[in-house]
């Protein structure tokens, strides 16, 4: 295979794009500055190297930001340490913050549970009874998409996390409403944010 249709292919794979819309990227990059494909190699390069993997809630985070083994979330002294929330993926997490309505710890998922078994599902879902287990928050928030795989995996998750959440006496929560039907939580508005974390129940 050429290096054009290589790349292609490889971002063929990035989500929600298509073999056509991958094609455009690599004619794109064909046509701009030489420095700008440099950067973009480089900083692709340097994602193994500059970013770290929290060991608390599995989010993502460059080295710059917090040279520990824990993002700056859960760092930071001043969160709340009693709520965690489990949300599906990092860019989830960048919606809450931007809504200030939460103050409390993360879970990343990584996946979902998928309805159909021909879908893969990624779920860390023995790391989450395991964090459960060790951090023992008084209240869960399932934070999932309103989308039927974000439903069927907060439904599975509830299953999971009963007996836990049961025996250390932790509530565990869903999202309210105002999150309308079909929605993913990473494009869902700060207001909207709020009032279904108002919601909760
Ligand atoms: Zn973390």
């Amino acid at each position: 295979m050429n290096a054009l249709n290589r790349l292609a292919e490889l971002f063929g794979k990035l989500p929600g794009i298509g073999p056509r819309q991958a094609k455009r990227f690599v004619y794109y990059l064909l046509q701009s500055p030489p420095a700008m494909r440099k950067e973009m190699a480089e900083l692709i390069e340097g994602l193994s190297k500059e970013v770290r993997q929290c060991e608390l809630c599995y989010r993502f985070y460059t080295t710059e930001s917090s040279n520990s083994k824990r993002c700056a979330i859960c760092a930071n002294e001043a969160r709340e340490t009693e709520s965690l929330m489990v949300v599906e993926k990092d860019v989830d997490i960048d919606a809450i913050e931007r809504s200030g309505s939460y103050k409390g710890l993360y879970f990343v998922l990584g996946g979902i549970i998928p309805v159909l078994e021909s879908k893969k599902g990624l779920a860390r879902t023995k790391e989450l009874l395991r964090a459960v287990d060790a951090r023992k928050p008084k209240e869960i928030i399932l934070a999932l998409s309103l989308t039927t795989d974000g439903e069927h995996t907060s439904d599975q998750l509830r299953e999971l996390l009963h007996p836990l959440a049961e025996k250390q006496s932790s509530k565990l929560s869903v999202l309210g409403r105002g999150l309308s039907t079909g929605s993913e939580l990473e494009y869902a508005d700060p207001e909207t944010i709020k009032s279904a974390l108002k919601g909760r129940g």
